[in-house]
C-alpha cells in the first residue's frame, strides 16, 4: 500500500451550553478547536484521525496543521501505511528541536489514528483486532459535565439521569465559566460536591476535575481532598499544573482521594516520567493528544506493566471517541472510558448514518463491528466547520 495524499482541517465548533453561557455573561473561554486529518492510499483505502488541539483562539489546531502539511505529509507520502510504528518514530524524530513534549505530539496524534483505520480497513477488522484483539464487545462509561458554582442543586440535579441510565460513574469540573471555577472556595467546593452526592447517592462513582482554571500548591490540594474524601471520590482529576512533578509526587503520597492526570501528557516519555516519580494513581491519556491510537496502545501496555490503572481522556470529536473505543476494546485492563455529555455537532453530526453516533445501552458503548474505526465521516459536515 501506498500513501498518495494527507489533508488537515482546522475545525471548530463550540459546545452547546459553555457557548450559550460565554454569550451571555461575554466572557472568554473559545476553545473548541481541533484538526481532522484524512489520509488517502493509491488502493482507494482512506482513513481519518484527531489532533485534540484544544486552545482558546485555534493557535494549537493551526500550529498542529501547519507541521502535518508542510513537514509530515513530506516524510510519509508514498509510504506504506501499515508500517505506522516505523512511521511514527520517523516523524518523532523529526520534531527534536522543536515539539517533542507538545505540538509535534498532538500533530503526530491524528496522524498516527488515520494510519492504523487504513491498516485495519485493509486487513477488514476493527483496529482493536490490529491492536491485539477486541477483548470486550462494550465499554462501561463515566459521563463528564462540568460544575455550575452558583448553582450546586441543578449541577447535582444533571448527573441525575446516568445514574437511571446505570453510567459507572459521574464526573464534575472546571467551572461553566472561567471567572467562577471549583477550588476557588474550599466551603463552595465542598458544598457543591455534598450536594451531588446526597443527589445522586452512593452507588455510582463520582469523580472530580478541578481543571485548569485555579492553580493551587500541593498542600492546598491536600487539604481541599480532606475536606471532600468523606463524599467517597474516586478520584481528583489534574488538581496541579502538569510539570508540578514534585507536587504530584507528594499530593499522591499523601492524598486520601486517589490523584489523576495524564491529559495534557504527550508521548511515552511524559507518561513514562509521571509513573517513574509516582506522580499519579490513575493515569487518562487522552489518543488524540497523547500521540495517535497505536502509541497510545504503546503506552497503556506500559501502564500494565507497571500495574498501573488508566482511564482514556476523551473530551473533544467523534472521531476521537471512536479510536478510545477501539483502545479500550483491545486492553484486557481496559474498564471505563469517558464520555463526553455536552452536546457538539462535531460528535453528534461528523459520523454518517440516521439515529445516534454510537450506541449507549445500560451505561455501556457498544463497540462498533466495522473494520478501522467503525465510522465514516461526513464530509460536509467536515466542511460545514472547516475554519482552515
Ligand atoms: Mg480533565
Amino acid at each position: 500500500m501506498h500513501i498518495k495524499s494527507i489533508e488537515s482541517f482546522v475545525v471548530h465548533s463550540q459546545d452547546t451550553t459553555t457557548k450559550e453561557i460565554h454569550e451571555q455573561r461575554n466572557v472568554g473561554g473559545h476553545s473548541g478547536y481541533f484538526v481532522l486529518v484524512h489520509i488517502k492510499t493509491e488502493e482507494g483505502i482512506d482513513g481519518w484521525g484527531e489532533c485534540s488541539t484544544g486552545s482558546d483562539y485555534g493557535e494549537g489546531a493551526f500550529a498542529a496543521k501547519e507541521i502535518i502539511d508542510r513537514a509530515y505529509s513530506h516524510r510519509i507520502m508514498g509510504k506504506d501505511p501499515r508500517e505506522f510504528k516505523k512511521l511514527w518514530d520517523i516523524l518523532y524524530a523529526s520534531t527534536e528541536k522543536y515539539g517533542q513534549h507538545d505540538i509535534g505530539v498532538l500533530a503526530l496524534s491524528g496522524v498516527d489514528t488515520a494510519l492504523v483505520d487504513i491498516s485495519s480497513k485493509e486487513y477488514g477488522v476493527p483496529a482493536c483486532v490490529l491492536l491485539g484483539g477486541c477483548v470486550s464487545n462494550e465499554i462501561p462509561l463515566y459521563a463528564s459535565l462540568l460544575f455550575d458554582m452558583d448553582d450546586p442543586g441543578g449541577t447535582a440535579n444533571k448527573g441525575k439521569r446516568y445514574v437511571g441510565d446505570h453510567y459507572t460513574g459521574v464526573k464534575f469540573g472546571w467551572g461553566m465559566i472561567p471567572e467562577k471555577p471549583f477550588g476557588k472556595d474550599f466551603n463552595k467546593d465542598e458544598e457543591i460536591v455534598r450536594t451531588i452526592r446526597e443527589t445522586l447517592g452512593y452507588e455510582i462513582k463520582l469523580m472530580v476535575d478541578i481543571g485548569r482554571y485555579v492553580n493551587m500548591s500541593s498542600s492546598q490540594a491536600l487539604q481541599l481532598a480532606k475536606r471532600i474524601s468523606k463524599y467517597d471520590i474516586t478520584w481528583l482529576e489534574e488538581p496541579l499544573p502538569r510539570d508540578d512533578v514534585e507536587g504530584y509526587s507528594s499530593l499522591t503520597e499523601m492524598s486520601p482521594i486517589p490523584i489523576a492526570a495524564g491529559e495534557g501528557y504527550r508521548g511515552i516519555q511524559d507518561f513514562k516520567r509521571a509513573i517513574i516519580n509516582r506522580e499519579v494513581d490513575l493515569l487518562q491519556p487522552d489518543v488524540g493528544k497523547a500521540g495517535g491510537l497505536s502509541h497510545t496502545k504503546t503506552i497503556i501496555e506500559l501502564a500494565h506493566s507497571f500495574n498501573k490503572s488508566w482511564v482514556p481522556h476523551n473530551w473533544s470529536t467523534a472521531i476521537n471517541t471512536a479510536a478510545t473505543i477501539q483502545l479500550v476494546a483491545s486492553a484486557p485492563d481496559g474498564y471505563l472510558m469517558e464520555y463526553k455529555q455536552e452536546s457538539n455537532p462535531l460528535i453528534q453530526k461528523l459520523v454518517k448514518g440516521s439515529g445516534e453516533t454510537f450506541k449507549i445501552r445500560e451505561g455501556r458503548i457498544q463497540v462498533p463491528k466495522g473494520p478501522g474505526l467503525g465510522i465514516e465521516i461526513d464530509e460536509d459536515v467536515v466542511d460545514e466547520f472547516n475554519v482552515t
